[in-house]
């Protein structure tokens, strides 16, 4: 009896998974036809100034529109999209398409438009000797002035390889790339290198700015940024006692629902000040 029970337990955890392999194996076959299908979109997230109430930039941030699942969550093929090396010509069609949007945009509010947008880099991608050259391909073919292309990295991105990633950023602050640190707070950031990484901004993690317990870290966050020289980006912000106790500490931008989800690219048109022609 028990081995019949512990041969059907067996049975079971095989099943299950099976099933896993055969639904990340789906996943992957999905994942490749999307690419050339075109089913990926990018929507945009409002970096704000937090001083000056102000959209100062734009997070761009990928989605994918499944034929039959639906919209799939980047947390869900992302991770997959980086083991099958997918994610390098995803991410290359994502810097070409937020860079191709943000020129469009700018040309339509020279003014008051955005200012730049942010793009995420994937450890797989950061590893890709092409990235640099993509980089600056991209800014070039659509004409984008330095600074207004920045990417994120995350803390374990960087640290793998600091002298490494060293090298690389500072190819990158050459062509006029500001990088931001992403999930600041999360990984394992080494402070003997984080003073020698040309860095331009620390993105603190949103778990610290919802949990009302870690203001401190947040504070010790903005107080690090400061004496790195950096600008310093609080994640996830929903409530308005969260953006008060942020503003109090001197933390400069802001993303969160509470100013705006990610939004269609029609959502953030809406918001520019698109010329009047002028007709004779
Ligand atoms: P991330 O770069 O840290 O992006 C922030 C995530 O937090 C986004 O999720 C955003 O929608 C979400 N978020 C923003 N404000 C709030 C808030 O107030 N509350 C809550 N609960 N969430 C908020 P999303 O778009 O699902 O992206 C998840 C992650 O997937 C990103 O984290 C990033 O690591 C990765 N990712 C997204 N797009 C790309 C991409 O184009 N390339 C690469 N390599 N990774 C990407
Ligand atoms: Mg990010
Ligand atoms: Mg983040
Ligand atoms: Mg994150």
């Amino acid at each position: 009896r028990a081995r019949a029970a512990a041969q059907e337990r067996y049975a079971v955890f095989n099943e299950s998974m099976h099933n896993q392999a055969l639904a990340r194996l789906q996943l992957e076959t999905d994942l490749r036809q999307a690419i050339r299908r075109g089913e990926f979109r990018l929507v945009y997230q409002p970096i704000v100034d937090l001083a000056a109430d102000r959209v100062a930039g734009w997070e761009v941030l990928v989605r994918w529109r499944h034929p039959v699942r639906g919209m799939v969550s980047p947390l869900e093929f992302i991770g997959v999209a980086e083991d099958t090396g997918l994610i390098v010509p995803l991410g290359r069609w994502v810097l070409h398409e937020g860079c191709r949007q943000l020129a469009e945009w700018m040309a339509a509010d020279p003014d008051g438009g955005p200012r730049f947008i942010t793009v995420n880099v994937s450890a797989r991608q950061f590893l890709d000797v092409q990235l640099v050259d993509e980089v600056e391909r991209a800014m070039r073919d659509h004409g984008l002035r330095p600074g207004s292309l920045k990417l994120e990295l995350t803390e374990s991105t960087v640290m793998g390889d600091p002298a490494a990633a060293a090298g690389l950023l500072g190819r990158l602050r050459g062509l006029g790339i500001p990088i931001y640190l992403d999930d600041f707070g999360t990984g394992y950031s080494s402070l003997a290198y984080l003073h020698q990484l040309p860095l331009d901004g620390l993105k603190i993690d949103r778990s610290f700015v919802q949990r009302s317990g870690e203001m401190a870290v947040v504070q010790t966050i903005v107080a690090l940024a400061r004496s790195l020289g950096v600008v310093v980006v609080a994640e996830g912000i929903e409530e308005p006692a969260q953006l008060e106790a942020l503003r109090a500490m001197g933390c400069e931008y802001g993303q969160g629902y509470l100013f705006a989800k990610p939004l269609e690219p029609e959502a953030v048109a809406a918001t520019l000040r698109v010329p009047v022609p002028v007709v004779a």
